[in-house]
């Protein structure tokens, strides 16, 4: 009996001697907390900002993303179902930043933040990924924006034109055509060498849903990324989506393309990292905001860039959009993301409802590249008109109390009321650089001073048929050179003078005379 208990006690002596304590630099941690979508984790010394963490449950793996290195643990947001998560459980760092799949297979294709198809087809096979955050390209390997970016929409392509390259902001209230714009601008891509991701952040499924039909009607799917964290996703998902969409437009950009990018928006955007912050214990400071809030948008939207030719010259433009609550441009985000980007298309609730739309407002709107990102011909029609616009307003609510006005300012304002009605543009018809030359050069001609304001917009429906039916040569010229020439311009101004012969709504001249 006493050999087995010596013989065991030997055995035991013999491991106690053999013990080697071992220090390891944990790649390891263990959960010690865990709720609504963040998880405390202990070990884990060695882990990077934004590294990707593998969570071992009992039902499998979940991931999540380092947000919070703290003395004792670490903090981290989980992507995806935390129910399964529990206190205790093993977490492994994998040594990388959090990435996504990226490449041509993606294009077409309605994605989550992670890179997972969420469109009912075929998994995507991509043989890349990226690191969703990315330090933004150096001034060096930068060039000024220089080559337009034809959104189609009148109103901006003339006042506020956007560059490749260019971080244009659309704000405005809600429910005010935001989406709209954006959405029309990428469906003018096509043709124009351009891939588009649309970034939708915290939005109905059911309204981005429709916005993919509407792209796949016109055609404009070809071209096009749809990164979708919707309004029931976790705020983790909220939070990547705009740096994993920025992670896809770089592998384009990386091989000298031109991209565009919306940011559909950075208002939730900015709110589900809120949520994640105080969640995190991080404190909290103006409205609620974490101090670094600035910081979220300002690496975001600097990755955006035009870079020169020894860098490939491919660009990423892009256009974030923001909501404000009654037209409330002083609150924190908005300012914060204004003087980040390179100008604002301002919308504005008062024209939206006037029937204004798009309801885009000149005095309030600007581009900080300006006329440097348009083709001449437009630069020569569309030079003055954001001034015109704007003074026309300022005209028009002065002249209401006057009755007795100059010559000079009735002209004016006549004027003024054919620009408006020339910017009104419905949703998804997206007009042509060339035809918007022909309308402009129509309008600052004088040649539409005769048409009754009513009447302007099948006069311009008919004037651009008319040319593109029987003066084809026209816009084709200005399309291929990118100018108006002054033999042009007297070409156009006597196509449309025939044009004006053939129609019966015009004011004759005796008729205006009377009215004076
Ligand atoms: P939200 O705040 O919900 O995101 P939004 O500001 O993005 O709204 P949209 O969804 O683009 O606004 O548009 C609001 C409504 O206005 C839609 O019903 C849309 O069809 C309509 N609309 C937008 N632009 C135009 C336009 N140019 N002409 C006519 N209707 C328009
Ligand atoms: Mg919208």
């Amino acid at each position: 009996m006493s050999t087995t208990k010596d013989f065991i006690v030997e055995q035991l002596k013999e491991q106690i001697r053999n013990f080697k304590s071992e220090v390891r630099a944990s790649a390891f941690g263990r959960v010690i907390e865990i709720g609504d979508g963040i998880a405390r984790v202990s070990g884990l010394e060695e882990a990077m900002m934004s590294e990707m963490l593998e969570f071992k449950t009992t039902k499998g793996s979940v991931f999540g993303v380092v947000l919070n290195l703290e003395e004792d643990g670490i903090g981290a947001v989980i992507l995806g179902e935390y129910a399964d998560i529990k206190e205790g459980d093993e977490v492994i760092a994998t040594k990388k930043i959090l990435e996504v799949p990226v490449g041509d297979a993606l294009v077409g294709r309605v994605v989550n933040p992670l890179g997972k198809a969420v469109d009912g087809k075929d998994e995507i096979s991509a043989d890349k990924f990226y690191p969703i955050e990315k330090i933004a390209p150096g001034v060096i390997t930068r060039e000024s924006v220089k080559e337009p970016v034809q959104t189609g929409i009148k109103a901006i392509d003339a006042m506020v034109p956007i560059g490749r390259g260019q971080r244009e902001l659309i704000i405005g209230d809600r429910q005010i055509g935001k989406t709209a714009i954006a959405i029309d601008t990428i469906i003018n891509q096509k043709g124009q060498n351009m891939i588009c991701v649309y970034v939708a952040i915290g939005q109905k499924e059911s309204k981005i849903a429709n916005i993919v039909a509407k792209l796949n009607e016109a055609g404009a799917m070809e071209y096009t990324i749809v990164v979708l964290a919707g309004a029931s996703d976790p705020a983790s998902l909220l939070y990547v989506a705009p740096y994993a969409g920025s992670a896809m437009a770089e592998y384009f950009l990386d091989k000298g393309q031109d991209v565009l990018i919306v940011y559909d928006d950075l208002s939730k955007h900015a709110a589900s990292y809120r949520e994640i912050s105080l969640l995190l214990r991080r404190p909290p400071g103006r409205e609620a905001f974490p101090g670094d809030v600035f910081y979220l948008h300002s690496r975001l939207l600097e990755r955006s860039c035009k870079l020169n030719k020894d860098y490939g010259g491919g660009s990423i433009t892009a256009l974030p959009i923001i909501e404000t609550q009654a037209g409330d441009v002083s609150a924190y985000i908005p300012t914060n993301v204004i003087s980040i980007t390179d100008g604002q298309i301002y919308l504005e609730p008062d024209l939206f409802y006037q029937g204004n739309r798009p309801a885009v407002n000149a005095g309030l709107s600007v581009s900080r590249v300006g006329s440097s990102a348009q083709i001449k011909a437009m630069k020569k029609v569309a030079g003055k008109m954001r001034l015109e616009a704007a003074q026309y307003r300022e005209l028009a609510a002065f002249a209401q109390f006057g009755s007795d006005l100059d010559e000079e300012t009735r002209a004016k304002l006549e004027r003024g009321k054919r620009l408006v009605e020339i910017f009104k543009q419905d949703q998804y018809q997206p007009m042509r650089v060339s035809d918007q030359v022909v309308v402009f050069f129509a309008l600052t001609a004088g040649l539409m001073d005769d048409v009754p304001v009513d009447k302007i917009s099948k006069f311009e429906k008919d004037m651009i048929d008319y040319i593109n039916d029987n003066q084809k040569k026209l816009p084709e010229t200005i399309e291929a050179t990118g100018d108006l020439s002054d033999d042009l311009s007297a070409r156009l101004k006597k196509a449309i003078e025939d044009f004006k012969v053939t129609l019966d709504y015009l004011v004759l001249p005796s008729a205006r005379n009377e009215a004076k």
